[in-house]
């Protein structure tokens, strides 16, 4: 069988050739063919260069790719599993959080018929807070959304050839690779491993960028939040109606009193606070719709093994795609289809 490794690199090169060492000298004890490819998410710094080292120095055994700008790891994920050619596919950070001795064991479960085997992290040194507030998170959101998405579980996993195809195939622009792996199913193991801290390198996640992470994931699965919303009116028009009652019997019992001045202000202010979150919510789900339809591709390749794509031939027509991802990135960049 063959093995590839998924390797998505944004400003690495601190520590990408000793991430390269480990994992194959990993590779190098098993008794399977492999491949390394490695996706260069448009990074600034000397990642690219140390990239095509490699190749030069294992032509047969490394890809790699690189984007013509920073276009997420979501992105860079997809672009490596339609590159990779292998019988099973590991998704691996460069950072050597994800431990390569882990590899051994992966492979075992996948050859005892698993489609997915995924290693999840403990939160051993994590921030306190980050782990106390994923953790309340993920139990929110997994009464929220339709598939289940499990603390700790990320990226690094194992997957058969045909749940690397069955992910490939899903076409959305909006891509939460959470939900998509839960989404596809298939036979799925888990396992824990202690978490490592980054080698090299500094983490690419800000607090806002996890804040609008966590919102992804609970809006991209399911429209419940829209029925919230139905259900926030509902009960908001009930209340109101019980109070005009009160306001009515009050009024012929006891003749009217109060101009109720800051009732009305208070009203007035809650409510329209609760029109703009209806309206912000409805709002993310049209922008989402308005993504998906302009159907651009999920990233643009500049190079690609040792060699600059060719955009266009001397007279003018567009290059024949080379691989499969070129041939699908080059197909939904056509000009008659792209936004
Ligand atoms: N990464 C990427 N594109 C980005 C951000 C990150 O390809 O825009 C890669 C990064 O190089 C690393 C992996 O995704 O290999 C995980 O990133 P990071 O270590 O910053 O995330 P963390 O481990 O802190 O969740
Ligand atoms: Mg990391």
């Amino acid at each position: 069988m063959k093995l590839s490794i998924v390797v998505p690199c944004y400003n690495e090169e601190a520590v990408i050739s000793r991430f390269d060492d480990q994992v194959r000298s990993v590779l190098g004890g098993l008794a399977v063919e492999y491949e390394l490819c490695y996706v260069d998410d448009g990074s600034g710094d000397g990642t690219l260069p140390r990239l095509r080292d490699l190749a030069q120095r294992y032509p047969r055994t490394t890809r790699y790719l690189s984007f013509s700008r920073n276009f997420g790891k979501e992105p860079a994920m997809l672009a490596g599993l339609k590159e990779a050619t292998g019988d099973a596919v590991i998704i691996m950070d460069a950072d050597l959080q994800h431990p390569p001795e882990l590899i051994e064991k992966m492979l075992d479960l996948y050859q005892l018929g698993h489609d997915q085997v995924i290693a999840r992290r403990s939160r051993d040194g994590d921030k306190r807070l980050r782990t106390a507030l994923s953790r309340f998170y993920y139990r929110a959101v997994n009464t929220w959304v339709d598939v289940e998405l499990a603390d700790g579980v990320g990226d690094f996993r194992l997957l058969s050839r045909t749940a690397v195809d069955a992910l490939v195939s899903l076409p959305e622009y909006n891509r939460f690779s959470k939900g998509l792996f839960s989404w596809i199913g298939f036979d799925t193991i888990t396992f824990d491993y202690r978490n490592a801290a980054r080698e090299a390198g500094e983490t690419k996640w800000r607090l806002g960028g996890l804040v609008n992470y966590g919102i992804d994931g609970m809006l991209s699965f399911n429209c419940r939040p829209l029925r919230a919303a139905i259900y926030t009116g509902l009960s908001l028009a009930s209340l109101a109606a019980l109070y005009t009652l009160w306001v009515i019997g009050a009024a012929l019992a006891g003749g009217i009193t109060a101009p109720g001045y800051v009732t009305l202000v208070a009203i007035i202010v809650g409510l329209g606070g609760v029109h703009m979150v209806m309206l912000g919510l409805i709002g993310e789900y049209i922008g989402r719709i308005y993504y998906e339809t302009k159907r651009r591709p999920h990233f643009l390749v500049k190079e690609a093994d040792g060699a600059t794509r060719p955009r266009t031939r001397a007279n003018g027509t567009a290059a024949p795609p080379r691989t499969p991802a070129d041939a699908a990135t080059a197909t939904i960049a056509a000009p008659s289809q792209a936004g």
